[in-house]
């Protein structure tokens, strides 16, 4: 293979060039009509896409375009991404803030629901929309802009030091600049009881080229012990340049851990399962938690019954070791952890 020494010596072949995700993001399809003809999908789609991308738009980066099969309305990654018409439909029990995130609001950004574990929702923004995202009737625009006005925040952390861990969390706190996640670490990292940062983000998965050098010099440099969360929902959401961006986090000493969402039409079958965790395990990613849909409103063709997710996660326990196996939770209003159902 033909070599040119002056890139030989800067990075590794697989590693991102600082910053480039930024443009990965401006490649980003934001119009259905594009995704259609992106992807030679039937016509027959396309008015229900733009309805439906009117009340929670459209967006799917290039790097997840690409692991799409063209001309397959089933895909199990487009489905995740194309609005459709069902998402219109009022089903009785799907409500806007399912799992209780104004009643748990104790500063601007800051929720508390559980003991030691403090969230910050750090950033609006997505990289890729999720149709069943429980965020999708989101207040994004009440989420603090600057520094300062996290100021709030810190305040209660502060002043709880039951906290040992603070996490990161959104939309997807890494689409904050490089600068910023320093300033708000450095600002967690002077709470003394804070032990941990915890980063929830689906950028690895969908946006890889963000786990570049400056992110990982990031991760290392604070005196808090990292924790990386992803989510992936299928096994093929893990190839390519994503499988690259989770070595790259595991490599640099990053304990990554993989939540998925029990979604009809995308995982909602014994092999598909079986598979993601193969894949993560492969991938050294633990399953952590495979949720049960949060009841939002626009989301309901994507439920599965529980106890079907119950005999499903029973199933992949016969087969699989036990580090293999994601808790199957739910999210209930006012309960003191995730509640489990298998
Ligand atoms: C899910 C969640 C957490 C994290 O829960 P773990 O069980 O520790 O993963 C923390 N805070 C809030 C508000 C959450 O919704
Ligand atoms: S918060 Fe997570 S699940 Fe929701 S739209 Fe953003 S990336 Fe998708």
């Amino acid at each position: 293979m033909h070599e040119n020494p002056s890139v030989a010596t800067a990075r590794p072949p697989s590693e991102p060039e600082p910053g480039a995700w930024r443009r990965s993001l401006s490649r980003a399809i934001r119009d259905p009509d594009r995704l259609i003809e992106a992807l030679d999908l039937p016509e027959s789609l396309r008015d229900g896409a733009r309805r439906a991308s009117r009340r929670f738009p459209l967006l799917v980066p290039p790097e997840y375009l690409a692991r799409i099969r063209p001309g397959d309305p089933d895909d199990p990654l487009l489905r995740q991404v194309l609005p459709l018409d069902a998402e219109e439909a009022s089903v009785e029990g799907f409500v806007p803030d399912p799992v209780g995130d104004e009643a748990a609001r104790r500063a601007p950004g800051l929720l508390r629901k559980y003991h030691g574990r403090a969230l910050l929702v750090a950033s609006g923004a997505c990289a890729v929309h999720c149709r069943y995202c429980f965020r999708r009737h989101f207040a994004y625009s009440e989420q603090p802009g600057s520094m300062s006005s996290w100021e709030p925040a810190i305040r209660d952390l502060r002043s709880d030091p039951s906290v040992h861990e603070v996490i990161l969390s959104g939309g997807d706190p890494l689409l904050l600049p490089d600068s910023r996640l320093e300033e708000l670490t450095h600002a967690i990292a002077a709470l003394r009881h804070v032990h941990r940062l915890r980063v929830h983000s689906r950028l690895p998965i969908v946006l890889p080229d963000r786990v570049d050098a400056s992110l990982l010099r990031w991760l290392r440099s604070s005196r808090l012990t990292p924790w990386m969360v992803v989510h992936a929902n299928h096994p093929h959401e893990l190839e390519g340049a994503a499988a690259e961006a989770l070595a790259r986090l595991v490599d640099a000493g990053v304990p990554v851990l993989n939540q998925a969402v029990l979604l009809r039409g995308v995982n909602d079958d014994i092999a598909t399962l079986t598979a993601l965790s193969e894949r993560l395990c492969d991938l050294r990613v633990a399953p952590y938690y495979l949720h049960r849909l949060d009841r939002v409103a626009g989301a309901a063709h994507f439920e599965v019954d529980t106890g079907r997710g119950v005999r499903l996660v029973e199933e992949l326990r016969s087969r699989l070791p036990g580090y293999a196996i994601p808790s199957f939770v739910e999210e209930r209003p006012g309960a003191p952890s995730k509640v489990r159902l298998a």
